[in-house]
């Protein structure tokens, strides 16, 4: 305890009030111990309220929080209405956590897929990667040259670029047939991530077996915009499923050196190779 962090006793105190304690408590973010006067016995503790770091990364939260926070309505004493509004705001962060985050970023460091790959996919699910709309926002890109890639016309942003683009849009009808999936409609890429990973079923190999597949879509994807732009060289939709088949494959093997992987049988049939069917 610092020369600070201490309370005086007083004696006649003591003996009037019997029941109380005085505690000091562990420092925490202060530098300081927080010291506690307690008038019951009974001591459950703080309820701790969690609010990660990496939320206010997440497109929409700050809109989320205010506008919850907002629209609370308590009557009572500024203390009451405070803690009832605390009270409110973490059960609607649990429902958002649940429906906006999802835990992405460690799922994706659970797959043992190249180290750029993994980083590209999460700057996607963060709205990071440098997208030509990215790229206007941060006043980096004239608003002229917005423009999709492929000549569709549309503004490349990542939900674009990724689901709704005629030309890489495209590649997701092809990706379910190969792997004999549903198509999954969605409106952002990590909803888009969700429902495409559990688009087979919930079993936990088949969810990481799907999640790898759209890493490698994801990857094709984007390099495939980059050699379009910087280099002025294109492949046809069918050549990037190839690439997505041999991407998946070498990763796949690489990760369990003694799966007995078929890459005839991939190349046709992933998931009866992996016997996930
Ligand atoms: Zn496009």
């Amino acid at each position: 305890m610092s020369r600070l962090d201490r309370f005086l006793l007083y004696g006649d105190w003591c003996l009037s009030w019997p029941n109380y304690t005085q505690v000091a408590r562990m420092r925490g973010l202060s530098d300081h111990c927080p010291l506690v006067l307690a008038a019951n016995e009974e001591d459950w503790g703080p309820r701790p309220s969690r609010m990660l770091k990496c939320w206010r990364d997440v497109p929409g939260y700050k809109v989320f929080v205010r506008d919850k926070w907002n629209s609370f309505q308590f009557e009572g004493w500024g203390g009451f209405v405070l803690k009832e509004k605390f009270k409110g705001i973490k059960t609607a962060l649990k429902e958002w956590h649940t429906t906006h985050t999802r835990n992405l970023p460690s799922r994706i460091e659970a797959l043992k897929v190249p180290l750029k790959v993994s980083i590209c996919a999460w700057r996607l699910l963060r709205d990071r990667l440098p997208t030509k709309a990215n790229l206007v926002t941060r006043g980096i890109l004239s608003e002229a040259n917005h423009h999709c890639v492929s000549g569709c016309g549309e503004i490349e942003t990542a939900q674009h670029l990724f689901l709704s683009c005629s030309t890489f849009g495209a590649l997701w009808p092809l990706v379910s047939s190969w792997i004999g999936s549903p198509l999954v409609i969605a409106q952002t890429p990590s909803d888009h991530f969700v429902q495409f990973s559990d688009s087979a079923g919930g079993l936990r190999a088949r969810r990481s077996f799907l999640q790898l597949i759209w890493l490698a879509v994801v990857w094709v994807v984007w390099t495939e915009r980059n050699h379009r732009l910087f280099r002025g060289s294109g492949n046809s939709v069918h050549h990037m499923l190839d690439k997505i088949k041999t991407f998946s494959y070498r990763w796949l093997k690489a990760t369990s050196a003694n799966l007995a992987l078929n890459c005839h049988s991939w190349w046709s049939s992933p998931m009866l190779c992996l016997s996930l069917v």
